[in-house]
């Protein structure tokens, strides 16, 4: 960890429109946390049921806000009319900020990146979502490598406070900066952490899933494991984590983590997650994962 971010803010340039790329899982909710805290935000997917799904989670947030009292029905659609879907990059001349959230996939990443920056202003900062892939490797994509850092955001986004601000070698402070100050201004937790992959959390988070692969394979049964994990005080054990997260996004983030430390994270055979994967359990997102979901 480097600084808390603060330092970085008072230099930052405001983001007032941004726009992430991907309405899935993490798109969707970036975009519902940019808007409910006032920033508008472009949403953009290749699928049409992508945006759907994603506004409508949106949409689902806003009025469990409502019933809540929390905001009033004209409220909620003021908010709700920050997300601008969209399916190209027509509109993204004047965006202060954009979040690459596409697949975990280094190649589809790349492409992206280097279609968005040719839309987008000289001074317009791009920060990736990945979990795992070095920012530094993704920038190789980019003629502005000094606009382009980390913004990983944690799942489900409205809940979980902190984000990862990572700076890869060539990320300038003015790109860090805007980036704090946006975090901030979304109501989270910043932190500016150095690059490599996985960045902090990651680094903690899939030697745990590694363990719990072995315990699988050693016989354990999942929801006992999940059930003793929440008793020691964690909100899910780690076979519903990996349902929440997505087996395919798990699979290709192992894999860049067992690249990155193969003396730690490579093994023979697969682990629990590719395993599943294989069965197209996805998780929640397809409605079979570990668990059964509705
Ligand atoms: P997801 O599968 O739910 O969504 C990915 C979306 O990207 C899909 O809607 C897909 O249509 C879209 N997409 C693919 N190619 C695109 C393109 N060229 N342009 C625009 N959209 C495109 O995946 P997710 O879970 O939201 O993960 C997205 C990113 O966030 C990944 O890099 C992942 O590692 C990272 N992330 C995921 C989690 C998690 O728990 N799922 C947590 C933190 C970070």
């Amino acid at each position: 960890v480097k600084k808390k971010g603060g330092q970085y803010e008072k230099q930052a340039r405001p983001v007032e429109q941004a726009a992430v790329l991907g309405a899935g899982i993490m798109g969707g909710g970036i975009a519902y946390q940019s808007a409910a805290k006032g920033t508008p935000i472009l949403m953009k997917d290749i699928k049409e049921e992508a945006i759907e799904l994603g506004l409508k989670e949106a949409r689902k947030l806003f009025a469990k806000q409502a019933e809540r009292g929390k905001l009033s029905t004209g409220e909620m659609a003021e908010r709700l009319s920050n997300i601008r879907p969209t399916l190209s990059y027509g509109d993204f001349g004047h965006v202060d900020l954009v979040v690459e959230a596409v697949v975990e996939n280094p190649r589809v990443k790349g492409t992206v990146l280097a279609e968005v920056e040719d839309a987008v202003g000289e001074d317009t900062v791009l920060a990736s979502n990945t979990s795992t892939i070095s920012i530094t490797r993704l920038a190789e994509n980019v003629k502005r490598p000094e606009n382009f850092c980390g913004m990983h955001f944690f799942n489900p986004v409205h809940r979980m406070p902190l984000v990862e601000v990572i700076r890869g070698e060539k990320t300038g402070d003015a790109a860090v900066a805007a980036t704090v100050a946006y975090a901030r201004k979304m109501g989270k937790t910043p932190i500016v952490v150095n690059d490599c992959p996985g960045f902090l959390v990651n680094r903690v988070l899939f030697p745990y899933f590694g363990g719990f692969s072995l315990l699988l394979e050693q016989g354990a049964d999942f929801q006992r494991v999940d059930k003793v994990m929440e008793k020691f005080g964690w909100p899910m054990g780690p076979a519903y984590l990996l349902d929440v997260v997505g087996m395919d996004t798990a699979v290709h983030a192992g894999q860049v983590m067992a690249e990155g430390f193969p003396e730690r994270m490579a093994r023979e055979g697969k682990n629990a997650p590719e395993v599943m994967y294989d069965q197209e359990r996805l998780g929640q997102k397809n409605g079979k994962g570990f668990y059964a979901y509705e």
